[in-house]
C-alpha cells in the first residue's frame, strides 16, 4: 500500500464519518482512476434512504458498470473505509473493477460492534433441474 493509497483510503473514512453524523451506518467509499482520480464516491444512506442494500461500495459498483467500459473498470481501484460485506464483494466482481483498498477488517468490524443476531435464511435447493435449466441453456453462447 502506497502513501497516494493512503490518502485515498482517509478519504473513504471521511465519508464514513459523514455516514455516521447524517444518522446513517458508518462506511464510506470511492473509486479511483490509475492515477489517483477520484471518479465517484459514495455513503452508507441504508437508514435515510429505507434501502438496506445502500452501501457505497454496491452503489459505486453499480455505477461503474453504467458508466465504465469493462476495460475502464479493470483499471480502477475502490477504496473503502471497511472490507466489502458478501453482497458487495458479489456486485464488486460482477462489475469488473480491479482492485479493492480497505481500512477495517471485516474481523476488526466485529470486534468494534455487538454480535450479530439471527442466523439468516436457510438455503434449499438445487431442485427442478430439468426444468429449470430450460431457460438458461444456450443463453451463454
Ligand atoms: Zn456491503
Amino acid at each position: 500500500m502506497t502513501r497516494d493509497d493512503e490518502h485515498l483510503l482517509r478519504r473513504a473514512i471521511e465519508l464514513a464519518a459523514a455516514a455516521r453524523a447524517a444518522g446513517d451506518p458508518p462506511f464510506g467509499s470511492l473509486l479511483a482512476g490509475p492515477d489517483g482520480t477520484v471518479l465517484a464516491e459514495d455513503r452508507n444512506t441504508v437508514l435515510s434512504d429505507a434501502d438496506i442494500t445502500a452501501h457505497p461500495e454496491l452503489k459505486l459498483a453499480r455505477w461503474a458498470a453504467r458508466e465504465l467500459d469493462p476495460a475502464a473498470a479493470a483499471t480502477t481501484t475502490m477504496y473503502t473505509s471497511c472490507q466489502p460485506c458478501p453482497m458487495c464483494t458479489g456486485a464488486i466482481e460482477r462489475s469488473g473493477l480491479g482492485r479493492v483498498v480497505f481500512a477495517l477488517s471485516t474481523e476488526q468490524l466485529a470486534s468494534l460492534k455487538p454480535e450479530a443476531s439471527g442466523t439468516g435464511a436457510r438455503q434449499e435447493g438445487p431442485a427442478l433441474f430439468d426444468e429449470a435449466r430450460v431457460p438458461v441453456e444456450g443463453y451463454y453462447r
